[in-house]
């Protein structure tokens, strides 16, 4: 007889990055899907992280992380942020966002209680809240604008209200939060005593909108919880390495949790990163390098007669598809087989799956690959 279970996660199936990925590259389609860079990371960190290795770094880092890449985190928050976080106690190397994400929501997040996941929303929130066995609570940004309205945003705080979880800038949609947002969603927090879990992965991939994190918040510290991760600023998605920045109280609950689910993370490249974040001139080229790739992908776009809206942020750009057509679903693996283009439909990001008829295009690809993949899906779009 087979071993029966109870699904904890009975409504997921495999990630939409996974299946587009896949679906690229059975039909030799480009992709424009699943987020990751075409090109490199920097050519001193391929040397350093060799030498590392070399060198015998081969055994487990700290749980906690190496000291020296704790502490170049730390000059980096001082010098981007203007605020000063102890290496010893405020920082904790991880595998990756998802994996400090995870570990935040499972360290403060649990039975009774309520967290609100702000849609369209990354796929890993909801899964770990339900893991924690809290409930999700969804407010919907209303597009085209994707706008924050705190007044209907108010309307789902409850007395089970625990944490919000907030992405910014914003996966998939490329929404940079404005200042006065941000103003607002801390007049929240502190009202209602609630944590912050700021996922800032793409905190140096923004635009004409001005990024502001969380971290800089001074009355928030001790509510919360930022994650970053060192794959969208280093084009090594593949590496898996991100860190998770919170007050001393709060991250040492937080490394209870992460010290039991991966216990440390890959220790040469943890060295080889402490040495990279030296360079700060990085980020402003990143900066205007991702600038100049969503022009040219707006600029192609334009030369077919189509106008789309700029992403403010992140190295997502949104596409409309006709209202009239197919389920996001279906019109997506449409455009792998007719135009040869992998993209992201929105619905995934949604938990009802509602449609808002768009696509997400990742713009983080060569100016050919862009031009090409542009010209492509409007010579199917029509
Ligand atoms: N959050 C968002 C919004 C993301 O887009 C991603 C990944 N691309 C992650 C978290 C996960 O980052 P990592 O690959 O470092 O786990
Ligand atoms: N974050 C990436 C994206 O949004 C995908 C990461 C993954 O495949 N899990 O496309």
């Amino acid at each position: 007889m087979p071993f029966t279970f109870q699904s904890r996660l009975p409504a997921t199936g495999t990630s939409i990055f996974s299946t587009m990925s896949a679906l690229a590259k059975a039909h030799q389609a480009i992709n424009l899907g699943q987020g990751f860079p075409e090109f490199d990371p920097p050519k001193a960190l391929i040397d350093s992280i060799h030498e590392y290795l070399k060198k015998g770094l081969n055994q487990y880092a700290p749980s906690i992380g190496l000291l020296s890449l704790r502490e170049a985190i730390a000059s980096k928050l001082e010098v981007f942020n203007k605020t000063r976080f102890d290496p010893e106690q405020e920082i904790t190397v991880t595998s990756g966002a998802t994996e400090a994400l995870f570990d935040a929501i499972l360290a403060f997040c649990k039975q009774g209680d309520e967290v609100l996941i702000i849609e369209p929303a990354y796929d890993s929130y909801t899964p770990a809240v339900l893991i924690a066995g809290a409930r999700p609570v969804y407010y919907r940004l209303p597009e085209p604008d994707f706008h924050f309205d705190a007044w209907e945003f108010r309307k789902l705080i409850s007395p089970k209200t625990k944490a919000i979880l907030l992405n910014n800038p914003m996966n998939p949609c490329g929404k940079v939060w404005t200042k006065s947002d941000l103003d607002q969603i801390e007049q929240i927090v502190l009202e209602h005593n609630l944590l912050l879990i700021c996922d800032e992965v793409y905190e140096h991939i923004y635009f004409e909108q001005a990024f502001n994190s969380m971290l800089t918040y001074p009355r928030l510290k001790g509510h919360v919880i930022s994650v970053s991760s060192f794959g969208k600023t280093f084009n090594n998605t593949g590496w898996k390495l991100g860190y998770a920045v919170a007050e001393a109280a709060l991250m040492a609950e937080f490394r209870k949790v992460h010290q039991f689910v991966t216990f440390s993370s890959f220790t040469a490249a943890q060295a080889a990163l402490a040495d990279q974040l030296a360079d700060h001139s990085w980020y402003d080229a990143l900066r205007s390098m991702y600038l100049s790739k969503r022009n040219v992908l707006i600029e192609a776009f334009r030369t077919h007669d189509r106008e789309l809206k700029p992403s403010e942020g992140t190295y997502f750009q949104l596409l409309g598809m006709p209202s009239n057509a197919l389920g996001d679903l279906e019109f997506a693996e449409k455009l792998v087989k007719e135009a040869g283009v992998a993209v992201i439909p929105l619905s995934p990001f949604y938990h009802d799956a509602y449609d808002p008829k768009l696509l997400r295009l990742c713009f983080a690809k060569s100016d050919d690959t862009l031009k090409e993949g542009a010209r492509r899906l409007c010579q199917t779009l029509g």
